[in-house]
């Protein structure tokens, strides 16, 4: 996946891209959406690196943003602004301005509140907005819970049972259009299962909207599709046919509907590697440690979420014997760990490390705390 003599000469830490397993990512989602009534928008926070908005968009996928500052870039990157979709809990009132002077496709709204807002701005601006109602589904996605998103508790979408006052809202709204409903109910989510029962919840909350007179024509089911991060080389293409499958089984479309889903992480996690190198071999008092060059700064991951990514030793000789290592980083927080009692190679001071499906949630996550500096991502 990585190809060490492209990047054995930079400096270190720096993400690398390999752009050709991202296109081979968008040939299949395109291919499997195109034979059935799907309609893709990339997350674009999972990665708004300028060359990877680029390359999606190229695909003709459309975007789907959380900022004023993502539509932006979206257009810039050449995204179609009616192809455009604005999400998020907070949106501010520039943003919303932002929203409505790009003509974007469909503002999907989180909240009563929100509603009366889009809709007194769009008044002002004499334009309308289209827009979709985010509903919490309450369903648990079995993931952790820092990226659960459709529970009751969570403070994302309208709760059902307000979904009636909402639609009497938008009712009452001159400038707002109701195109859609909105879904998300959380991120990595490997099984079918949460989203079967997704379905059922939506075929039986567009026909509440349809007994209502409000017909529904986008039915959204948000992203979330899991990646193998365990098994990354193996398995670099999700299985987005099956996917598409679930969702359109288990969705009673109606002629002029169609299904939108967003993924951010399927199609750029696996393109992505964080190359950082060994700064010390540590010996502990009964651990070994590898302190890497690259830490929560680069990719927070593993300290938010404790996730788990593949590490490679790029440089280890061939046959060297293994170790057990705790592999960190070197910022001032215990969190800044990647892995403990990991398996390695024998590592050495100066080795060059690879840590794989860091493409997604990874450099659009840096910070500068501990005033790092992560260095220009390498493409190949
Ligand atoms: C983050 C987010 C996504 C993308 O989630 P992934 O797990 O990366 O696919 C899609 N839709 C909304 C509304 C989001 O907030």
């Amino acid at each position: 996946m990585v190809d060490l003599t492209k990047i054995q000469n930079h400096k270190t830490p720096f993400y690398y891209y390999d752009l050709e397993l991202l296109r081979a990512t968008l040939r299949h989602i395109t291919e499997a959406a195109a034979g059935r009534p799907v309609t893709v928008h990339y997350a674009i926070k999972a990665n708004t690196n300028p060359v990877i908005l680029r390359e999606v968009a190229a695909f003709g996928i459309g975007a789907d943003c959380v900022s004023g500052a993502e539509i932006e870039a979206a257009i810039s990157a050449g995204f179609a602004p009616e192809s455009i979709f604005f999400a998020g809990v907070g949106k501010t009132d520039d943003e919303i301005i932002c929203g409505l002077n790009a003509g974007i496709g469909c503002f999907n709204v989180e909240s009563i509140e929100e509603l009366s807002v889009i809709n007194s701005l769009a008044v002002a601006a004499g334009k309308t907005a289209t827009i979709a109602l985010r509903i919490n589904p309450d369903i648990d996605a079995h993931t952790h819970y820092y990226i659960t998103t459709g529970l009751e508790e969570n403070k994302f979408g309208i709760d059902m049972r307000m979904l009636d006052k909402a639609l009497d809202t938008v009712a009452a709204s001159p400038a707002l259009v109701l195109k859609g409903l909105h879904f998300h109910i959380g991120s990595q989510i490997t099984t079918a299962e949460p989203f079967t029962i997704l379905c059922q919840r939506i075929n039986r909350i567009v026909e509440h909207c349809r007994n209502r007179g409000v017909e529904i024509s986008i039915i959204n089911v948000g992203g979330g599709m899991g990646i193998d991060y365990d098994n990354p080389e193996a398995n670099p293409i999700p299985d987005f046919s099956a996917f598409f499958d679930v969702v359109t089984n288990g969705i009673k479309l109606s002629p002029g509907q169609r299904i939108h889903c967003e993924p951010g992480r399927a199609i750029v996690a696996q393109c992505g590697s964080l190359i950082s190198r060994v700064l010390f071999v540590k010996n502990g008092m009964d651990r070994k440690f590898i302190i890497l060059d690259a830490g929560m700064t680069e990719l927070i991951r593993p300290a938010l979420y404790q996730a788990h990514h593949v590490l490679k030793n790029l440089t280890a000789a061939p046959g060297t014997g293994t170790e057990k290592y705790d592999v960190v980083g070197p910022v001032c927080e215990t969190s800044d760990t990647f892995a403990v009692d990991e398996i390695l190679p024998v590592t050495h001071r100066g080795d060059i490390f690879a840590i794989l499906s860091a493409g997604a949630y990874g450099e659009s996550m840096a910070s500068n705390y501990n005033l790092r500096h992560l260095e220009p991502p390498v493409f190949a």
